[in-house]
């Protein structure tokens, strides 16, 4: 374990403990323990304490994030531009919505010097429009394809997930994924709509996932270490 670094705490307890979370690793220890056992107690614990460390070092959100402008924002996989542009009734998106490229810019109806709390606002809404646009016609295609239709369907925003379904027929994506890749995207609703007749993860489940998106493997695996909590609208 290379440098590992702990804030170290005197108490009455009896054994040595071990806390992590976002800001590191605390270590309590009872006073009569030598620093040598506090050693081999962290020896001991190795795989652990990398395994928490990492899973919180992913947690983290961006800390230099800052809204403002000139700044890029992810959107369908591709990096734009947000700028404010004074005067105008609604934003404006300078590239394709369905197809961007870097660099396109999204001018949004604000003041030049406008708030970092008003560029979120103004992003957010106009993101979440364009997630319901395009949800709405990817459930389409796959409807028109290969799957059942949800009996209803909702944005989400939810902190910790992609994607939800109810017994009830009804699913809910969160309007986050818009700024991920579409192969991503499809692959959350794909398996959605999967869960409309399986829901659980059985080899059925799988199976069915495959039969709406025959590709889905890679955009699992990449959607795996995309957290997110490493995007930026958090
Ligand atoms: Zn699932």
């Amino acid at each position: 374990m290379d440098k590992l670094t702990y804030t170290l705490q005197r108490s009455n307890r009896k054994s040595i403990g071990f806390t992590i979370n976002s800001e590191g690793l605390k270590i309590t220890a009872p006073y009569w323990v030598s620093q040598e056992l506090i050693d081999k107690a962290i020896l001991s614990k190795k795989s652990w304490i990398e395994g928490k460390l990492q899973h919180w070092q992913h947690q983290q959100p961006a800390r230099s994030f800052q809204w403002q402008p000139g700044m890029g924002l992810p959107y369908l996989g591709k990096t734009i531009i947000i700028q404010p542009e004074p005067g105008l009734i609604a934003c404006r998106f300078s590239g394709h919505y369905d197809a961007p490229q870097n660099n396109d810019t999204l001018y949004l109806n604000l003041p030049a010097n406008a708030a970092p709390e008003a560029l979120k606002k103004a992003c957010n809404q106009w993101f979440q429009g364009r997630a319901l646009a395009w949800f709405d016609a990817r459930l389409r295609h796959f409807h028109q394809t290969k799957a059942v239709k949800p009996s209803r369907y909702r944005l989400s925003g939810a902190q910790t997930r992609w994607g939800s379904c109810s017994s009830d027929g009804s699913i809910r994506l969160n309007w986050r994924l818009i700024h991920l890749a579409p192969e991503l995207i499809d692959y959350v609703i794909a398996h959605e709509l999967a869960h409309l007749k399986e829901m659980n993860h059985s080899p059925r489940f799988w199976a069915e996932v495959k039969r709406i998106l025959p590709e889905f493997e890679a955009a699992k695996n990449v959607l795996r270490q995309q957290s997110l909590h490493t995007l930026p609208i958090i």
